[in-house]
C-alpha cells in the first residue's frame, strides 16, 4: 500500500469530510520554505504550515537546542517541580511582552491557551464574590476548538453542532474601517446589559476569518471601555504573535495593554506543541490566598515540557536576530508592492497587508462560502502549481516563513495572479 492508501485506512484528519475530500498529500521532507512529497514534488509552504513555522522547516538551530535538552532533561512534571528552561522562557517573555504582563502559565496549544484565559476571567470574579459570567467576543472570531474557545468563536462552520451547550458569549462587530463607532456602542451596550467578565479578541488581524484587519486605535478604545467597567481583556495572539504583524506582538501597536495574552503558534518555531497564557500581577493576585479553593485548578500533563521550552528559547533568540527582523521587513515591503500591483485589478475586491500577512479578496461567480466551490478550485490550482495556500472562501492569504526567499515569494505572487485570472 502507498502512504495515502494507508492513510485512508487508518486516519481521521482535521476539518475534513472524508467522503468528499481528496486524499491528503504525503510529505516526506521539509527544508526552509520548501516541502517535498513522497514523489519528490516540491511545494512552497506559503502559509508556514498553519502559521507555526517562521524560521523554516527542519531548522538546524532549533533542532540542536531540542536534541541538547532531550539528552539533559526531556520532561519532568511541573506540579511541585520547576526547571531552568521554563524559568528562562518566562524571564525572556516578560522582557519582550507588553510591560504589564508578569505571570506565565504553560499549556499545549492555542485552544488551551484560550481555555485557560477564559477560565481565569470567570474565576477572577468568582474569587471576588462578584457574579460575572458573560464573555464578550468579536463576530467571526476564531479562538480554537475546545469548548470555551469554541464558545468564543463566531465562525458557525466550526461550532453549529454544539449551539446551546456553551458558556454565555455575546458578540460585537469588529471595528473595521467605517464600523468603529458601531463596535464601540455595541461594547458599551453589552457591558450595560450583561454581567461581563472578559472581552477576548484577536488583536488587529482575525486570522481564520480571512485576515480581517482593523486599526490599533480602535482596539485601544475598546480596551479603554473595558477598563472603565472592570471587564478583563484577553488578547489572543496565537496567530499574531512572534513577528507576524511586523512587531513582536500585535499589542505592541496598541496604546492600551490587555490583562491576559494567549500565545502558541510560532512559539517553538513550529517544532513542539506548546502554548502560554500570560497575566498581570493583579489577575494573579485574585487567586493568591490562604484559601486553596481560590487557586487555579487547571493543568496539563505536559505543562512546561522542558524540550518545548528549549525550542521556544531558541526560536525567540532567532526572532530577535537582526537578520530575521530584516527578513520580516523585506517580506512586508514585497507584499506592499504586490498589493499595489494587483489592488486595482477588475477581479480584486480588496487587498491588505500587515507585517508578513497579505490577503486578497477575489471576485467571481463561484460560490464563495468558507469551504465553497471557489475555495476548492483555488486550492487545487495552487497545489497543482506547487504552492501551499489555503484560501478562506474567496480570500487568498499569504503568511510565509520569514526566511522565504524573494524568488520563492515572487513565485507565490505569480501563482496568485494566475489564479485571479483563472476563477
Ligand atoms: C489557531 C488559533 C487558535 C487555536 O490554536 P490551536 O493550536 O489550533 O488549538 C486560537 N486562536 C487563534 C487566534 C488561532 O489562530
Amino acid at each position: 500500500m502507498t502512504l495515502t492508501e494507508k492513510d485512508s485506512q487508518y486516519l481521521w484528519h482535521p476539518y475534513t469530510q472524508h467522503k468528499t475530500s481528496q486524499t491528503p498529500i504525503a510529505i516526506s521532507r521539509g527544508e526552509g520554505a520548501l516541502l517535498w512529497d513522497e514523489n519528490n514534488k516540491e511545494y512552497i509552504d506559503a502559509i508556514a504550515s498553519w502559521w507555526v513555522n517562521p524560521f523554516g522547516h527542519s531548522n538546524k538551530i532549533i533542532a540542536d537546542a531540542i536534541y541538547k535538552q532531550l539528552t539533559t532533561l526531556e520532561h519532568v512534571l511541573f506540579g511541585g517541580f520547576t526547571h531552568e528552561p521554563a524559568i528562562n522562557v518566562a524571564e525572556k517573555l516578560i522582557e519582550i511582552l507588553p510591560k504589564n504582563q508578569q505571570k506565565i502559565f504553560f499549556s499545549d496549544n492555542g485552544s488551551t491557551a484560550v481555555e485557560v484565559a477564559i477560565k481565569v476571567a470567570l474565576q477572577y470574579f468568582f474569587n471576588k464574590n462578584e457574579k460575572r459570567t458573560t464573555i464578550i467576543a468579536f463576530e467571526n472570531a476564531f479562538h480554537g476548538d475546545t469548548f470555551a474557545a469554541m464558545a468564543a468563536s463566531g465562525i458557525s462552520f466550526y461550532t453549529q453542532a454544539f449551539q446551546g451547550m456553551f458558556i454565555d458569549v455575546v458578540r460585537i462587530p469588529v471595528p473595521v474601517k467605517g464600523q468603529e463607532q458601531e463596535s464601540f456602542e455595541a461594547l458599551k451596550n453589552v457591558i450595560q446589559n450583561y454581567n461581563c467578565a472578559g472581552f477576548i479578541f484577536e488583536p488587529l488581524v482575525q486570522g481564520a476569518a480571512g485576515m480581517v484587519m482593523y486599526a490599533p486605535e480602535a482596539l485601544a478604545k475598546l480596551i479603554q471601555i473595558c477598563k472603565e467597567n472592570n471587564v478583563l481583556t484577553i488578547a489572543d495572539e496565537v496567530m499574531t504573535g512572534f513577528g507576524k504583524t511586523g512587531k513582536t506582538f500585535a499589542m505592541d501597536y496598541v496604546s492600551e495593554n490587555p490583562d491576559m495574552i494567549c500565545l502558541s503558534k510560532a512559539l517553538t518555531g513550529g517544532t513542539i506543541p506548546m502554548a502560554i497564557t500570560t497575566f498581570t500581577q493583579e489577575v494573579f493576585d485574585a487567586f493568591y490566598d490562604d484559601d486553596i479553593n481560590k487557586a487555579l485548578f487547571h493543568g496539563h500533563t505536559f505543562t512546561a515540557n522542558p524540550t518545548g521550552c528549549a525550542a521556544a528559547l531558541a526560536s525567540i533568540d532567532l526572532l530577535q536576530t537582526p537578520e530575521m527582523q530584516a527578513n520580516i521587513e523585506r517580506i512586508n515591503k514585497s507584499h506592499l508592492s504586490f498589493q499595489k500591483k494587483i489592488e486595482n485589478h477588475s477581479k480584486v475586491i480588496t487587498a491588505r497587508t500587515l507585517g508578513v500577512i497579505f490577503a486578497v479578496e477575489i471576485k467571481s461567480d463561484l460560490e464563495e462560502s468558507y469551504y465553497g466551490s471557489m475555495r476548492t478550485k483555488l486550492y487545487n490550482f495552487f497545489i497543482e502549481k506547487g504552492v501551499v495556500l489555503r484560501p478562506v472562501g474567496n480570500i487568498v492569504y499569504i503568511l510565509p516563513p520569514y526566511i522565504m526567499t524573494d524568488e520563492q515569494l515572487q513565485k507565490v505572487y505569480k501563482t496568485i495572479e494566475e489564479a485571479i485570472e483563472m476563477v
